[in-house]
């Protein structure tokens, strides 16, 4: 199958007069994979469809919040009742009570929480929170998390050893980079010998519980354990980026999952319902140093807002017995295993990795446990494989380093259609 591109060309030719790329965030714009980016016409369940009539069966879901597939039922009849009744107004409403109500339930670690508009922003506040709290200027950050644009998180480190940062953008004063310390995921002797040496300069260890945006790395077993050990015993405060895994992993996310509760939590994506919502939460006593209770600033005009809020809580009802997650995991485990099938039948090195929803898949034979084996992989092949996917009619994202996203929506026919495409371009990848 060819693909007509042809309004999609058009398109973007005009969007790159308009906006910085022809996008409004980056790995929109297919950099790492080369084409033309696709632009979205419309959405429902599990696939979306171009302005030139293609059909994509979508396993991006929006970078995650779609953990119900597009244009679910019942969050659209929720946002449609609530919008009649204003979409903003800067006043508490009821249904922002009802959603923290919801995610302290839900999140074993969070007595109170604080919701903002994005996962970024819920980082920034967090990050404040954390050093207003112990008044220490540092953190400690893993190479390959990714926890917004805020800029003392846009750091990585040098290869492989613990280091002060560097800036990863123009615009990060060296200054700010110079506060966050990287280290390795999964390397728990890198983040001893900084406690060690500095923990009175540390405010918290900050980390994706599972990294997502690296391709899906995996906490290697008994891992988040030890570093909350690590963090009680130098007095340091454990956060948890629970932006992608949070109400994705299962109700209570990864926390729950391996149950190592963090003293702090970021949460987007599913919170949200596939609308702009972030929060952070966790121990009341922390919590209550954000203003008006304490003296530590954070707000947000749009905060709260009752659509947001109620596409969330529709979300949220519908995941909360626990059954859906049941659904995916099945249907999850046989992607991925049909999809490593079918390389390996091709003779294709690939390693696969998977948490509930959240697939990976290296073109490497790995094993992959942090940023620098993530590396390794042969990103021209990837690039190869998912062009060869789209042709097919199959979208997954334009980037080796990203993470899959199985939703509630994805049938048996679109999980069997996946890997029979898989096999095909497999096949042609060979040659
Ligand atoms: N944290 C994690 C783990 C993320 O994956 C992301 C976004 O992908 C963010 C934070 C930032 O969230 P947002 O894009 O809503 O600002």
């Amino acid at each position: 199958m060819t693909l007509t591109i042809t309004r999609s060309q058009e398109l973007q030719k005009r969007a790159k007069t308009l906006m910085p790329g022809g996008v409004n965030s980056p790995v929109r714009g297919f950099g790492a994979v080369g084409g033309t980016p696709i632009f979205i016409h419309e959405a429902a369940g599990s696939s979306m469809t171009d302005v030139n009539g293609n059909y994509f069966i979508d396993y991006v879901g929006s970078w995650g919040p779609l953990i119900l597939g597009h244009a679910h039922p019942e969050v659209v009849d929720t946002i449609e009742k609530t919008l009649h009744g204003g979409t903003s107004f800067g006043c508490t409403s009821e249904p922002e009570l009802e959603l923290a109500e919801l995610v302290i339930e839900a999140i074993p670690s969070i007595e109170m929480v604080r919701m903002v508009s994005s996962g970024t922003e819920a980082g920034m506040a967090v990050l404040r929170l954390a050093r207003g709290i112990t008044g220490r200027p540092r953190i400690i950050k893993m190479v390959g998390c990714y926890h917004g644009h805020a800029d003392s998180l846009l750091v990585k480190a040098g290869s492989g050893v613990a280091t002060f940062g560097l800036p990863d953008s123009p615009g990060v004063t060296t200054a700010t980079a110079a506060d966050t310390i990287c280290v390795p995921f999964n390397n728990l002797k890198a983040v001893e010998d900084i406690l060690r040496d500095q923990a009175d300069q540390i405010a918290a260890v900050l980390l994706e519980p599972i990294a997502g945006n690296m391709g899906l790395v995996p906490p290697l077993p008994g891992y988040l354990q030890s570093l909350r050990n690590l963090c009680n015993q130098y007095d340091v405060l454990l956060i948890f980026d629970e932006v992608m895994t949070g109400f994705r992993v299962g109700f209570g996310g990864a926390q729950s999952l391996y149950n190592v509760m963090p003293d702090l939590t970021m949460l987007g994506k599913v919170i949200g319902g596939g609308l702009p919502v972030g929060a952070y939460g966790g121990r009341k006593d922390l919590m209550e140093q954000i203003a008006p209770s304490g003296p530590i600033y954070q707000a947000g005009t749009l905060s709260g807002n009752p659509l947001a809020m109620t596409a969330g809580l529709a979300t949220l009802r519908l995941l909360k017995d626990g059954s859906l997650y049941e659904k995916l995991e099945r249907t999850s485990c046989r992607l991925m295993e049909g999809l490593a099938g079918v390389a390996a039948d091709a003779g294709i090195e690939t390693f696969s990795t998977r948490v509930g929803s959240m697939l990976g898949m290296f073109f490497q034979l790995g094993p992959v446990t942090h940023f620098d084996d993530a590396a390794r992989s042969d990103t021209k092949r990837y690039a190869d494989y998912f062009h060869g996917m789209l042709k097919k009619g199959i979208y997954f994202a334009p980037s080796q380093f990203e993470t899959a996203f199985v939703s509630t929506a994805h049938t048996e026919t679109d999980i069997d259609r996946t890997i029979e495409a898989g096999g095909e371009v497999f096949s042609s990848l060979k040659s």
